[in-house]
């Protein structure tokens, strides 16, 4: 199956433009000895495309993560930004380096990320989803989401790297349920990396970008320690009903950026230790917090 070129449009641009970083607590808690030779999962929050070229506490926190997580056999990441109607996996050799956003400088265009793809290994992820139809598209290739963030993880593009897609039509427990049928690649040297953003208003915070200041809004505090205190107790029912709350709707207009959560939470065993190499917020509203599940 592949997929028809109308159907591989992100959605969700990430707008933001350059960070104004209010706070930010990179932890070290990062450094566990291996536990099991199942790879941990990783949750990253990319915030601003800008992140991919400024030297700045968020880029510097990824390129930690980066230096204590072991070096992957392939990465299969699913990104906030390949956000359609379907369940695909990237099988180009060569995936493109997709500058999904506007208004930025140009040397934000002018970023490649030449990892390669992984053909073989994009067939066994969809036959792992074939109960879910999972299809290959030679048509995405590697969007901001993901070489923004990588771009810090693993400058040297050495690590082949897969884009899975998110399926907009789904309810949230399906995300998990698709996070937890993906777990067996954990032992095989995938490392599968969600990114999004734990919140992740675009209204609040183009409106901080006009006029900065102010503290970071409560919906968005209490969204963050909710989801925090789920992944830490390891409920993941929760995790999949905090998107229904209040909160999680002011937090989430749109609910793209927190579903790569649910494919990494789904991935994670219960017995998984939960890290967060990364907290705090940028523009005032958007969650900078990163999730790591195992060792
Ligand atoms: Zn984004």
């Amino acid at each position: 199956m592949r997929i028809p070129r109308r159907q591989a449009l992100g959605a969700g641009l990430c707008l933001l433009g350059a960070a104004a970083c209010r706070s930010a607590t990179p932890e070290e808690n990062v450094t566990r000895p291996p536990t099991s030779s199942a790879l941990p999962v990783v949750f990253v929050g990319h915030g601003s495309p800008m992140n991919a070229i400024e030297d700045n506490t968020w880029a510097r926190a990824f390129q930690q993560l980066g230096r204590v997580l072991p070096k992957p056999a392939a990465i299969l990441a699913v990104s906030a930004h390949w956000f359609v109607g379907g369940t695909w996996l990237t099988d180009n050799p060569a995936p493109r380096t997709i500058h999904d956003f506007g208004g930025f400088p140009r040397a934000l265009y002018e970023i490649q990320y030449p990892a390669r793809g992984n053909v073989d290994l994009a067939k066994r992820v969809a036959a792992l989803l074939a109960s879910r139809q999972a299809g290959l598209s030679s048509e995405w290739g590697l969007d901001h989401g993901t070489w923004s963030v990588l771009r810090h993880m693993r400058p040297e593009a050495d690590v082949p790297v897969l884009q899975l897609s998110i399926d907009r039509r789904l309810p949230p427990r399906e995300h998990l349920a698709i996070g937890r049928a993906l777990a067996p690649l954990r032992e095989q040297g995938v490392l599968i990396l969600g990114s999004g953003n734990v919140t992740h208003n675009l209204r609040h915070a183009m409106q901080h970008m006009n006029a900065p200041g102010g503290a970071t809004p409560g919906w968005a505090s209490r969204f963050d320690a909710e989801v925090a205190r789920a992944l830490s107790e390891r409920d993941d029912d929760r995790l999949t009903q905090l998107i229904e709350t209040d909160d999680g709707r002011a937090s989430h207009p749109s609910v793209d950026h927190y579903l790569p959560l649910l494919y990494v939470a789904g991935a994670a065993s219960r017995s998984d230790p939960v890290t967060f190499p990364v907290t705090g917020f940028d523009l005032s509203s958007v969650s900078m917090r990163s999730i790591q599940l195992g060792a």
